[in-house]
């Protein structure tokens, strides 16, 4: 050393990058094989190493640090409300579209959902400001397959696995995205509330507008106060209509550009400044008369939206599983290094009960989201369709209400590191509240969940033979099944306690996963510090006995 050398840098960790996120994650290719995706194990071995790159991983840091920006206008003073990425942006997207993140269960193939939530959940660790329009995209397409001619000219764009960012119209472009537009400022739970009206074209006008096109053409009049990825090529809307005997909110599908080469009337007011999600560009619109094509049955506009929404909602789930691994692996990779006191931070007694305690929710949360990704794949079986019904809006409370927290406690494992912009932590953190409010936030997912099972016998009956399957080995498992389905049967559907039966619901379904598929030590440690005592605030209330050692090993192979 120099004699005015200040320090010599050491006991620092480098970053958890160059790793194969999906080799990684025993707990994840497990759930690959049994819900029914073993024929994509390969290309999810090559994708966690093409994610884990530190190149690949730099793209995340990037395109936040350099968010979008809106351009209302152009030098001549034209409206032109176009949005500009940084690079980054773009090679984000073009993965994530490349690898059919949008597309690949809508084009068949067995276990086609459970591979792709595989795949969404190891994006969901890379960047989570990119998943949005690829969730909206990929949700959109049982709606618009509602709407026979529409469907007919975009839906081959829009499975397209062709990243295309150009502003032209769809017959120029190799691929297309889409969104979706229902929060106006006076409602985003309850869009009833929703006062953008939509007014029938006649008949005539619309064919000497748009031709073929020329069908079930309204004008639109009204704004979205939240209105994500506006760069994208259409969106699906809701607005009032008031036809004779059909008046409510209908569906519509707004495209940037009309089948006539226009610019359709659709005015970017601003882009939100959000708390995270920052890479993705979230706007406020104006609606001037804009041209919509109505999707559905005029007044059913909720229904078919909803459509939409089961599989935005997966995809909630799916993503706070990913950010949480994220997570995880980063704070893990770090204890494994950082010595303090004399030794790892990680063998150190209370940092290992807080870690294994936040591998166990990370790994709940992993098999969680695939088994429920099987529902999908298998949605024309009832009981299936039922069990998704229950376990969607359930789950998205839970999971993603679990992710705060979570994202709080791995970037204290770093400590004074972990706060500050530099670690990929402080992203994630801010990252991870926002799958508990969109697409329906904590209370709304609650009351569905009543609704699920109040309305309907089966509900609870796919529930119970689903955590029938672990068996009667368990005595306290045995209990905590028995004593829910009881109060599901007995109890009168309140309000009040939603919350806590919906936590309920989930952490049963994790505990029957896990004692049938995971490690005894896993399952025992779950069932302890979940079902037998109040989970409290805190990680790293672990009871004694818990195998920290096996559970840490497990949750991140390096
Ligand atoms: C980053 C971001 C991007 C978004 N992008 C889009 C988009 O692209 N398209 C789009 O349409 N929307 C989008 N949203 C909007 C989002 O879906 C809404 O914010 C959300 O649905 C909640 O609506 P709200 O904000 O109007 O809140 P409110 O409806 O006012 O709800 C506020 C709170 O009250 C609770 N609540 C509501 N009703 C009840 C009840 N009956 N009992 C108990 N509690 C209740 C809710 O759970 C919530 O916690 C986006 C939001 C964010 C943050």
């Amino acid at each position: 050393m120099q004699a005015f050398d200040t320090h010599e840098v050491r006991n620092t960790v480098a970053p958890f990058e160059n790793v194969n996120l999906y080799a990684a994650d025993p707990a994840l290719q497990e759930a690959l094989l049994r819900e029914g995706a073993a024929d994509a194990a390969a290309s999810l071995h090559a994708l966690g190493a093409e994610l884990g790159r530190a190149e690949t991983l730099d793209l995340a840091r990037l395109a936040n640090l350099y968010p979008p920006t809106l351009h209302n206008f152009d030098r001549q003073g034209q409206r032109i409300d176009e949005v500009e990425f940084h690079p980054s942006w773009h090679g984000l997207m073009a993965l994530l579209i490349g690898h059919g993140t949008h597309s690949s269960p809508w084009q068949g193939g067995p276990g086609a959902q459970v591979a792709r939530a595989a795949r969404y959940l190891l994006f969901g660790q890379l960047e989570n400001g990119s998943q949005c329009p690829v969730t909206m995209t990929y949700a959109s397409v049982p709606a618009l397959k509602q709407a026979p001619r529409i469907a007919a000219r975009w839906l081959p764009k829009i499975l397209s696995n062709d990243y295309d960012p150009r502003l032209l119209p769809i017959e120029q472009k190799r691929g297309a995205i889409i969104g979706m537009g229902m929060t106006e400022k006076q409602g985003g739970s309850d869009v009833r509330a929703n006062t953008t009206r939509a007014e029938p074209v006649l008949p005539s006008e619309a064919r000497a507008l748009f031709g073929e096109e020329g069908e079930d053409v309204f004008r639109i009049v009204g704004h979205k106060w939240f209105f994500s990825a506006p760069q994208s090529d259409a969106h699906l809307i809701l607005a009032q209509t008031d036809t004779e005997g059909s008046a409510g909110l209908s569906c519509f599908f707004l495209p940037r550009y009309l089948p006539n080469g226009e610019r359709n009337a659709i005015r970017v007011q601003r882009l939100k400044d959000k708390v995270g999600n920052r890479s993705n560009a979230s706007s406020e619109v104006e609606f001037t008369g804009a041209y919509g094509w109505l999707i559905g049955k005029q007044g059913r506009g909720i229904p078919t939206i909803l459509e939409m929404g089961s599989h935005t909602r997966l995809d909630c789930v799916l993503g706070s599983a990913g950010a949480m691994r994220a997570a995880l692996t980063h704070a893990l990779h770090h204890a494994r290094r950082r010595v303090a006191f004399g030794r790892p931070l990680a063998e150190q007694p209370l940092m290992q009960n807080v870690l294994a305690d936040l591998a166990l929710e990370s790994e709940a949360a992993t098999v969680f989201a695939m088994r429920l990704a099987r529902c999908f794949d298998e949605i024309s079986d009832p009981l299936q369709a039922m069990l998704a019904r229950v376990l969607t809006p359930a789950g998205k409370y839970w999971i993603c209400k679990r992710g705060p927290g979570f994202g709080a406690e791995a970037m204290e494992v770093i400590g004074g590191s972990g706060y500050v912009e530099e670690s990929p932590l402080a992203r994630l953190y801010r990252e991870l509240p926002v799958n508990s409010i969109w697409e329906g936030s904590g209370n709304v997912m609650c009351l569905d969940l009543l609704r699920a099972l109040s309305k309907s016998p089966e509900a609870r009956e796919a529930l119970a033979a689903e955590l029938a399957l672990a068996g009667n080995g368990d005595t306290f498992f045995v209990a905590y099944r028995s004593t829910l389905m009881a109060d599901l049967t007995q109890q009168q559907p309140d309000e009040f306690t939603a919350r806590v039966l919906a936590e309920r619901v989930v952490l049963a379904v994790q505990a029957a996963l896990l004692l049938r598929h995971a490690p005894g030590y896993v399952s025992a440690a779950f069932m302890a510090s979940r079902l037998k005592r109040e989970p409290g605030g805190a990680y790293g209330r672990l009871p004694p006995g818990v195998d920290c050692a096996a559970i840490l090993a497990r949750a991140l192979v390096e």
